[in-house]
């Protein structure tokens, strides 16, 4: 047990690795939310603490089961990002095969949370029935209306598409390491809420309104037992932009021993014009790359990513990519000149981009790759739809 305080509300209660577990009479999903990845980020710790609480008091009928899961413990009790190491960068994939292979390692704080947090996840995904659905509740430093941060897959994006906040697709292609990449390509609906500012009150309530939300949209708990009406328009009325997709442009990426000042004023998903002054690193200007908007300026000590710039997605586009990625239209790629299968397993392949000029960055995306660079002509791409487990979502928005 450890305790957490919450700022804003001046609060104080004591949490561990598990901060409730609820199991319904009548079958249905595994709902998994984990909170707090990030030390300072209490607010949805103190949400689940409160929702699981009531739930249980009020006697709410669930089917299946709900888990509140706490991230960072060592890093909660201090309202740190975290002690060493980021957390929620450590979920790679030779990582995750020295945890299968039980090759531990001990000489850190959050590799020891991770090594919990994974044997957690194990037991929840072998003892319990699916669908499954993991949720990863977060905040920011700057000033910002609630989002959802979504790998993009066609099954994540339907789900996501339920919640009335804006949508940003691709962050896996920027972020090395989220958990919820890791659990992404497991096949399993999987994505972040951003509620807000980290010592924002609001932030507490849209954690609690995305919740809720999320119970009765995952089927395990019926939209008359919970104020279902009342939290769609909490996080409703908090943008002008609800509808809105955006995918990632750019990322501005710090060096460990970086000194990094995001200028001040920014706040989430302000416009920014290509050219203008961003931050100042190592005693140089900084300016944006593209004409869009800034996304997550980072105002605090710890982070590895300055800001990121973001530009909306038109509809036609989305629409587009989904028919593509139901043709299975992207089967041709490894046919065509330029274009290998990395290894045996096939599961990702090698561009040449000299030879393979016509898979550009955008291309890819509408086909459900996503890409990183291994040099200055070569590309390896991972379909993000072949992991998907379809078939186990079967209910009514899996359209
Ligand atoms: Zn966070």
């Amino acid at each position: 047990m450890i305790k957490v305080h919450h700022r804003a509300m001046n609060r104080t209660i004591q949490v561990d690795r598990i901060i409730n577990h609820l199991e319904g009479s009548q079958p249905g999903p595994t709902v998994v939310f984990f909170a707090g990845m990030h030390g300072n980020e209490s607010s949805g710790v103190f949400a689940l603490h409160d929702i699981m609480f009531a739930l249980k008091k009020q006697l709410v009928p669930i089917k299946g089961n709900i888990f509140a899961l706490s991230g960072n413990l060592p890093a909660l009790a201090k309202g740190k990002r975290y002690c060493t190491e980021d957390l929620n960068r450590l979920w790679d994939k030779e990582q995750i095969e020295l945890l299968n292979n039980g090759a531990l390692h001990h000489e850190h704080v959050e590799r020891r949370e991770q090594q919990d947090i994974y044997q957690t996840l194990q037991q929840i995904v072998t003892k319990q029935n699916g669908p499954f659905y993991f949720m990863d509740l977060h905040t920011t430093s700057s000033e910002s209306i609630p989002f959802v941060v979504v790998n993009d897959s066609l099954l994540n994006r339907k789900f996501a598409k339920n919640f009335p906040v804006p949508m940003i697709l691709g962050i896996e292609e920027y972020l090395d390491g989220p958990i919820l990449s890791y659990i992404n390509e497991l096949g399993y609906v999987a994505f972040g809420f951003e509620a807000g500012q980290h010592d924002d009150l609001a932030s507490y309530e849209n954690q609690m309104a995305f919740i809720y939300l999320c119970l009765v949209h995952t089927e395990s708990v019926e939209k008359s037992q919970v104020n279902y009406y009342h939290y769609q328009e909490q996080l409703a009325k908090t943008s002008i932009n609800a509808q809105d997709i955006y995918e990632i442009k750019y990322r501005f990426k710090l060096n460990e021993k970086d000194q990094f000042k995001m200028l001040p004023g920014f706040v989430n998903f302000q416009k920014v014009k290509k050219g203008q002054e961003m931050a100042i690193r190592n005693g140089e200007k900084i300016i944006a790359s593209h004409t869009g908007r800034v996304f997550l300026p980072l105002y605090q000590q710890q982070g590895k990513e300055g800001f990121f710039e973001i530009r909306s997605i038109h509809p036609f586009f989305l629409r587009l990519s989904a028919v593509l990625r139901k043709t299975k239209f992207a089967h041709i790629l490894p046919f065509l000149p330029g274009i290998q299968w990395q290894s045996e397993n096939h599961e990702a392949l090698v561009v040449n981009l000299k030879i393979a000029r016509f898979l550009t960055k955008p291309f890819l995306h509408l086909l459900g790759y996503r890409s990183k660079k291994i040099d200055k002509t070569h590309l390896v791409i991972k379909n993000r739809e072949a992991a998907s487990r379809n078939e186990e979502y079967t209910t009514e928005w899996n359209i």
